[in-house]
């Protein structure tokens, strides 16, 4: 089942039509050293940690030499951005290697991000920064330890050569130091590869893509060919479904959702101007070019993965006789969203599972968003903390001292401090009645991590490793492999925000082009 590709093997800017993908080789960097890598991702594609201590490993994944097998190709696609069709976008500055099958006979793809020019990097260079490498790289995997489906991250290869990017100082361009990560899942395809067939009329290559993935990454499907491509919509719909409600339990805010963002397996991609919720706000995202519609803020994900998966649903239409199928697919991803929401909330709270609408828990749990937003509160510590609470003391001030440090700002604490201990009350009332402590904090502790991959302390990590000290990347990387323990040793990574990084442009806030 393999797809036609470009007949052409030149990262000359084109146009492809016709083809799924485009040969081409990364270009060779000036000075390629490793400056982070995952073990576990290592040893997942078949590396000991003795081959990555070896040069070859930082020449070939910092793009200067292949190995055995490998064949480079960049991949076509289109999308959505904030809402409108784009055309052709494509793999403008990532090149997939090849693909490996480990010992467990799992498949994975290992891409390079940042590895040069393709024909599809439009109007930049096909480079990345230090900044935006090791952001990517960080939270591949501390999303995978929170338990968030993924794409995984092997390693951040600096390339001694200097990227001009967004950021500017005092009006001039910045250089910046370039890097190359090798991200690795079982497949990179997104909505966008199929959009793109649908939009130039090739229904034929639509369906030969279609019917791919299913061969190669939904095996389990059965039925009749029909059957298969409506069962792999629906199951694409509860993937998504899936993932969203994991983003929204974590506190994570993509930052640009467009369609040519969204991975086929429901893994989350593309970890550009993302970012994670400190205090409570469910208007805030950390997508500057977003900022005036706002149109991917952490509220809005759930809808804006439906309205992704719709045109999914549209540009798949043509090869399926009605459209009752791709309409049971969005009915599933309503209803899988709404029940893991549902299951979410309750292991969150410590609560029962919730009953129907009625259910005198869900008006508790409404309440108790409304005066995190209103009082300001830590969203990660917040709950972190309840998961901790025995009993809830009589006094204000007492009870809110159970919270620990969580409020961003004394005059709203003062404001909301009562409500929200009488919050409290009734909500231990409610929780006291079900499973005994141990269990509930246990079970909580599970839905409600102590270390997140906080804005500012990402920002920490790179400024750090621009200087020449990447110690604060493998730190952070370490406490992110087991964010739900408490690690006495690292509780500074698991403060609130500090004030001086409230809005400091690079910490909480990010361009579309990090
Ligand atoms: P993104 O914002 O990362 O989703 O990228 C949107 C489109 O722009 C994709 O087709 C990217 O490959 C392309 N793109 C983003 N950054 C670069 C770059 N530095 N060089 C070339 N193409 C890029
Ligand atoms: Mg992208
Ligand atoms: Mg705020």
């Amino acid at each position: 089942a393999e797809l036609p590709g470009d007949p052409e093997q030149s990262p000359r800017r084109r146009q492809v039509l016709g083809a799924a993908w485009s040969p081409v080789a990364p270009t060779p960097v000036a000075a390629p050293r490793l400056l982070a890598h995952a073990r576990e991702v290592a040893a997942l594609v078949g590396f000991t940690e003795d081959d990555v201590r070896e040069p070859w490993f930082a020449e070939v994944f910092g793009g200067n030499a292949l190995l055995p097998g490998m064949q480079p190709y960049a991949a076509c696609y289109g999308g959505h951005q904030f809402g409108h069709w784009a055309g052709q976008l494509g793999d403008g500055r990532a090149i997939t290697l090849g693909e490996v099958v480990n010992a467990a006979g799992e498949r994975w793809e290992l891409q390079l991000k940042g590895a040069g020019p393709t024909p599809y990097s439009r109007t930049a260079d096909g480079r990345a920064v230090l900044r935006s490498s090791i952001r990517e790289f960080l939270c591949s995997e501390a999303m995978h330890h929170l338990g968030v489906p993924t794409t995984r991250a092997l390693s951040v290869v600096t390339t001694g050569e200097q990227v001009v990017r967004d950021m500017f100082y005092d009006g001039h361009p910045r250089p910046e130091p370039g890097a190359v990560v090798c991200r690795v899942a079982p497949s990179f395809i997104r909505f966008g590869n199929f959009e793109i067939f649908t939009a130039r009329g090739d229904t034929e290559n639509l369906a030969r893509l279609v019917d791919f993935t299913i061969a190669r990454d939904y095996p389990h499907l059965e039925g009749t060919a029909e059957e298969m491509r409506a069962g792999w919509f629906r199951e694409v719909c509860e993937r998504t479904a899936r993932m969203i409600v994991h983003w929204m339990r974590v506190g994570f805010v993509h930052g640009v959702m467009n369609t040519d963002n969204m991975s086929i397996l429901g893994l989350t991609i593309d970890y550009g101007p993302y970012g994670w919720l400190d205090d409570f706000d469910p208007t805030w995202t950390p997508n500057t070019t977003d900022a005036g519609g706002r149109r991917y803020r952490y509220e809005q994900q759930p809808a804006i993965a439906q309205w992704n998966l719709m045109q999914l649903a549209r540009a798949i239409s043509p090869l399926f006789p009605s459209v009752e199928p791709l309409q049971a697919g969005i009915d599933r991803y309503h209803a899988t969203y709404v029940a893991e929401y549902d299951a979410m909330l309750a292991a969150k709270f410590g609560l029962p599972a919730l009953s129907d609408a009625t259910d005198p828990a869900r008006a508790l749990v409404g309440e108790a968003f409304a005066l995190l937003y209103e009082a300001e509160v830590d969203y990660t510590l917040f709950f972190r903390a309840l998961g901790e609470i025995e009993t809830v003391p009589d006094d204000d001030d007492a009870a809110l001292a159970l919270l620990g440090d969580v409020f961003y700002d004394a005059d709203k604490r003062a404001a909301h401090g009562a409500t929200l201990a009488a919050w409290l009350r009734r909500w231990h009332a409610l929780v006291a009645a079900g499973e005994p402590f141990a269990a509930r904090r246990a079970r909580m502790h599970a839905a409600n991590p102590r270390y997140v991959l906080r804005n500012y302390l990402a920002q920490q990590a790179i400024d750090a490793a621009e200087a020449g000290d990447p110690s604060m990347v493998h730190t952070l990387l370490e406490v992110m492999r087991r964010p739900y323990d408490d690690q006495p040793e690292h509780a500074q990574f698991a403060a609130r925000r500090p004030e001086w990084a409230r809005d400091r442009a690079g910490c909480s806030m990010l361009s579309c082009s990090s």
